[in-house]
């Protein structure tokens, strides 16, 4: 079939041929003459089917050029998709005299955007945010709006967008017509269907298979902080012998490659930045199972020709949906079994629903695996290579022939020496905990987690609190002050209990007898590349034991995730930039001038400097 069949006007195939398109798509062809002819569609079909050009077709043509007046209103989720449907119209409109279309998105100023609807514009596509503000101001006008379409409705919806989708139909002509898109089916897309449009014609089209079967896809909500330690209990409990991990940027990377090695892993990185001899050479030390891990970025990856990785890890999504397939593309490959495992934050949920609706899946939620879960499973796959190893040619050494003890004690001793030389100490983190909530892992976000607490996450019976002038506006983390307690200052395990992250200090619980030696080991030291001082806290100098800051807790609009949608947007940012300023002149004035004394903040930015 070609587009001239399919009824089009010649302006427009004309704008086609230029484009370069020879045949239409499956959503083009059974979606273009229904369209034409006035029907109500309801296209269930992905991003890549085509369907921009199946919606732009007849939206252009719907409209009356004489008529200086919005005629076709296009919702969609993202001011990105927004600005892109607008390239694609004004590409069709080409041999369409006055025919342009104009997007309409929060997050930026009204100022162009109005001066294009007072021109009279008549093809509008924004996000439901700006477009309802815009109409309730009357500055959008509804009435010659003939022409409805709703793109990525379901992503809309997942977006939170329903009650302003809601409002905008209310104040829509009766007569018009509507084409939806969504890539997925619900009640949900049901049920704004049977509010928007009227007897819909529904085509849906098989998307192809974009990931195999075999591979398994898993997701964990796991805090930043803790992706390394949940990292390090996939590869102990087996389930990753020859794992790749993805993260978004080197950084990211080298954190990771760091924290590996630090627990002893073979672990090699993959990044832009190295010579190819150097990449070759971890390519192949990867090849030939020298490495049980990889860390790459999607870019250094690309030249990656392995077929038997039996994990791959996204320790970060990717932003774009092409690069979380390419990445699991490459376990589960010709025929065998695999398993992709993505990290996510909070904040990642409308991603994680935009990748799973890109590859048609969905994805198992699993809980992050406890320090107890992990202990049980480490003693178990002992247990079962010993009894490999018991075989009956297995004979008593002489040495312990000797001893005059009863068999299970010596066993028993046996065991837990394995044990205790075979086991990493499992670092603490706050999925250990038993959740509050009734989701699994309900767990806050990264920073949206101020008090995190020390090793067992019992607090400690006697404690006494220590001062360090240094917090959140240095990066720093709990596990940052617990490592520099540990290793620094010598404190035996299960001596450090809260530690708590304000903006520019932190409170660090300890134990009673160890705090002398802390304060002495500690009193000046480096953290991070920051020079700090630890001493014993003395309470606020003007407040008894009052916080000497607030502690820092983000908005509970952050908190929520709440940061796409047009509105409010610039006032938060506002809001969340003075908080991350810290708290105002006077409060800094009260605190007592010696806090930070060895840590320098720049005087515009207010952020805080190194001292190199
Ligand atoms: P969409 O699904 O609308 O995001 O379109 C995906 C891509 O396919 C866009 O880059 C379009 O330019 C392109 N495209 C749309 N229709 C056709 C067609 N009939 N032939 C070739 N490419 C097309």
């Amino acid at each position: 079939m070609s587009f001239s069949e399919l009824g089009i006007c010649p302006e427009i195939l004309e704008a086609i041929e230029v484009l370069g398109f020879e045949t239409p798509s499956p959503i083009q062809e059974r979606a273009i003459p229904p369209a034409l002819n006035g029907a109500d569609i309801l296209g269930l079909s992905h991003t890549g089917s085509g369907k921009t050009l199946a919606f732009s077709i007849p939206a252009l043509e719907s409209i009356d050029p004489a008529v200086r007046a919005v005629q076709v209103l296009c919702l969609a989720p993202t001011r990105e998709l927004a600005v892109q449907i607008c390239r694609e119209v004004d590409k069709l409109a080409l041999f369409l005299d006055g025919v342009s279309a104009v997007p309409i998105y929060g997050g930026a100023s009204f100022g162009p955007q109005l001066a294009a609807l007072k021109r009279g514009v008549q093809f509008v596509v924004g996000t439901p945010g700006r477009v309802i503000d815009l109409m309730e101001q009357g500055e959008l006008k509804a009435d010659h709006i003939s022409m409805l379409i709703l793109d990525e409705a379901d992503e809309m919806l997942d977006m939170g967008f329903q009650e302003d989708i809601e409002r905008i139909v209310a104040l829509l002509p009766e007569e018009r017509q509507t084409l939806l898109f969504s890539a997925t089916m619900s009640p949900a897309i049901r049920k704004l269907v049977d509010m928007v449009a009227e007897d819909p014609q529904v085509i849906e089209i098989e998307r192809p298979q974009l990931t195999v079967p075999t591979c398994e896809q898993l997701v964990y909500e796991v805090v930043f902080s803790s992706r390394i330690e949940v990292l390090s209990r996939l590869i102990e409990m087996g389930r990753m012998k020859r794992g790749l991990v993805f993260a978004n940027t080197k950084r990211v990377v080298d954190d990771i490659v760091d924290g590996l090695l630090a627990r002893g892993y073979a672990v090699d990185r993959l990044h832009g930045d190295m010579p190819q001899t150097l990449r070759e050479r971890v390519m192949d030390s990867f090849r030939k199972g020298n490495l049980t891990v990889l860390v790459a970025t999607d870019i250094a990856a690309r030249g990656l020709d392995i077929d038997d990785v039996d994990t791959v890890v996204n320790f970060e999504l990717p932003r774009d949906p092409e690069d979380y397939v390419h990445r699991i593309g490459r376990t589960a490959r010709a025929g065998r079994k695999g398993r992709a495992v993505s990290f996510i934050g909070r904040r990642d949920f409308s991603l994680l629903g935009r990748l799973e609706r890109f590859v048609g899946v969905r994805m198992q939620r699993e809980k992050v695996m406890t320090g107890a879960q992990v202990e049980e499973v480490r003693r178990e796959s002992l247990v079962d290579e010993i009894l490999e190893r018991a075989t009956a040619e297995n004979e008593l050494p002489e040495e312990l022939s000797a001893i005059d003890m009863p068999v299970e004690q010596l066993l028993s001793a046996m065991f837990n020496l394995l044990v205790a030389k075979t086991s990493r100490e499992l670092q603490p983190i706050p999925e250990d905990r038993p959740s509050k909530f009734s989701r699994p892992n309900r767990v806050a976000d990264d920073d949206t987690a101020p008090v995190e607490k020390g090793n067992d996450w019992s607090s400690l019976q006697q404690s006494v609190t220590l001062f360090m002038n240094g917090g959140k506006l240095l990066g720093l983390r709990p596990k940052d002050i617990a490592g520099l307690f540990y290793n620094e200052g010598g404190a035996p395990k299960g001596s450090v209990g809260d530690i708590r992250l304000f903006l520019k200090h932190s409170l660090i619980e300890v134990t009673p007898e160890i705090a002398p030696q802390l304060i002495e080991r500690l009193g000046t030291c480096q953290i991070c590349g920051y020079e700090v001082n630890v001493r014993e806290d003395k309470g606020r100098p003007d407040a008894g034991n009052a916080p000497y800051e607030r502690e820092y807790r983000p908005r509970e609009r952050e908190r929520r995730g709440a940061t796409y949608g047009g509105r409010g947007n610039t006032n938060f940012k506002r809001e969340r930039e003075r908080e991350e300023r810290g708290s105002s002149f006077r409060d800094r004035r009260n605190r007592g001038g010696d806090r930070n004394e060895h840590v320098f903040y720049d005087k515009f930015s207010r952020r805080p400097r190194r001292r190199d």
